[in-house]
């Protein structure tokens, strides 16, 4: 019989879990491996109230983005079909992929530096998931299904009429939310105009645009229905990234375990003298920070990667304190080093680092954004076409022309030949551009055979734009070999 393979050199027996260790299982998965179903309590407190509040703004945001219009277009649409995207109400093309690449790089290090100073505050406070998930798609739950207890309670008791009523209500309501929310990606996408189509016209014209809004919406309620914190601590690559940009001076929010522990119950009617006499700290171990939580981790075992930094469990600690007249704060947003050793908030060398690299990024982006021409030229030669001798006794070759109208203004344009004596003709393209238009063309150039050199002659063409030059394209005439 073969020895038994050491662990993680291949097949062979798998180490036994420990169970007692959090970081040896996710706290979301029993013995079996089988998910645990979350019930987390309903929050209330200071932080879920500025929470509400910032979620009634985001929601705003969201679902008006790609209705709301500056300059005739949207505020936000990342329209991939026609190839167009609108930012603040500016028009991109695929054209400007240096400002796409520098609006990346910008974005990443923003968030970089955002997660190095404040870890996953982005996750729990502004992120989608969390907003519609927590603030959405749960409260409906509690509305119609009560609070924790009574969920569990509801989940496993038999399915008489008023249950089944209940869980019809909820999946309805989930449901059309996600058709709702589904939609709105879809105008994000292809933008609302397209979208208004797609609803208004006859269906059998739009059968991608109608499929790709039922799979958005079954893809939605999906994931609210019964995917839900997966999406953070499996799922979303942020959450995986954040571990390798936290330090202990990074503000998350932490458990003061110095205050806390040792943890113990308190006994009724208990003085805090004598309960701290007897070596128990603040906490009082009601577990009120862990039924809370809902990605299901206990935050007192230290900063995890699943922590979304929702600050329930703050809320729920800090009643918990004000009820047994200790300080607020035993779960707070706090550094590790603060928590350690009573250190302040700082700004660490990292972070004026990135912070460095943010401002050099944006002064770049600012450069290409004020230096972005307003017209777009594309010359390429018609594909597989070579040369023709003309009537006139001239040599042509023929050219696919395609500009891009990147400003709200109709804009003339001309090309002309600059390095040597021939005819340019526009075939069939109006070249006075309507504004954040494409339009594409063919170019006959025609030039006597006597000018050209044998074969491959390099070709440069000047475009003007209301009489100032914008763009220099170099291309190739071919001609006959001499
Ligand atoms: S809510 Fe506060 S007191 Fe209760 S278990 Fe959590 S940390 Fe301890
Ligand atoms: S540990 Fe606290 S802040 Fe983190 S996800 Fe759970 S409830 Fe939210």
């Amino acid at each position: 019989m073969p020895p038994p393979a050491k662990p993680g050199s291949g097949p062979g027996p798998l180490n036994k879990v420990n169970w007692e260790d959090f970081r040896d299982h996710i706290a979301t998965a029993d013995a079996e491996g089988r998910r645990r179903w979350l019930y987390p309590t309903r929050p209330r407190g200071r932080y879920y109230r500025t929470r509400t509040r910032l979620t009634w703004l985001l929601l705003a945001v969201m679902f008006s983005g790609p209705f709301i219009r500056i300059h005739g277009n949207p505020v936000l649409m990342m329209n991939i079909v026609e190839r167009k995207f609108s930012v603040l109400g500016v028009l991109f093309w695929p054209q400007d992929n240096l400002v796409f690449a520098l609006g990346l790089l910008l974005f990443l290090t923003g968030i970089a530096i955002f997660t190095a100073a404040f870890g996953r505050l982005w996750c729990g406070w502004t992120c989608p998931q969390t907003v519609l998930m927590e603030m959405v798609f749960r409260k409906i739950e509690y509305f119609i299904e009560g609070d924790s207890v009574q969920q569990r309670v509801l989940d496993r008791s038999p399915w008489t009429a008023p249950k089944i009523a209940k869980k019809a209500a909820k999946h309805a309501i989930f449901f059309g939310l996600s058709f709702l929310i589904g939609n709105t990606l879809l105008s994000y996408i292809v933008g609302s105009d397209s979208l208004r189509q797609i609803i208004t016209d006859d269906p059998r014209q739009h059968l991608a645009g109608l499929g790709f809004m039922l799979l958005f919406t079954l893809i939605f309620y999906g994931i609210f229905a019964r995917f839900r914190e997966q999406a953070c601590t499996f799922i979303c690559p942020y959450g995986r990234f954040q571990s390798t940009l936290l330090d202990e001076n990074t503000i998350v929010v932490a458990y003061d375990y110095k205050r806390g522990e040792k943890r113990e119950h308190q006994h009724h009617g208990e003085s805090l003298n004598r309960r701290s006499a007897r070596g128990a700290g603040d906490c009082i171990d009601c577990f009120r920070c862990v039924s809370i939580c809902p990605t299901g981790i206990d935050i007192r075992n230290g900063t995890q990667m699943e922590c979304v930094n929702c600050t329930a469990c703050i809320d729920a600690c800090d009643e918990v304190m004000d009820k047994v007249g200790r300080p607020r704060g035993l779960i707070r947003f706090a550094s590790l080093n603060g928590i350690e050793k009573g250190e302040p908030i700082r700004v660490t060398p990292r972070i004026l680092g990135y912070g460095a690299l943010l401002v050099a990024l944006g002064v770049g982006l600012t450069f290409l954004l004020l230096t972005r021409s307003e017209v777009d030229v594309t010359l390429l030669r018609a594909p597989g076409g070579l040369f023709q001798a003309t009537p006139a006794g001239k040599i042509s070759n023929l050219y696919q022309l395609r500009l891009t109208n990147k400003t709200q203004q109709r804009k003339p344009v001309e090309l002309r030949l600059s390095n040597i004596d021939g005819f340019l003709t526009v075939l069939g393209g109006d070249l006075n551009l309507p504004p954040e238009r494409q339009t594409e063309a063919m170019v006959l150039v025609e030039i006597a055979p006597e000018r050209l050199a044998s074969g491959n002659t390099p070709v440069i063409v000047d475009v003007f734009c209301s009489g100032k030059r914008v763009d220099r394209i170099r291309t190739i005439f071919i001609g006959p070999r001499k």
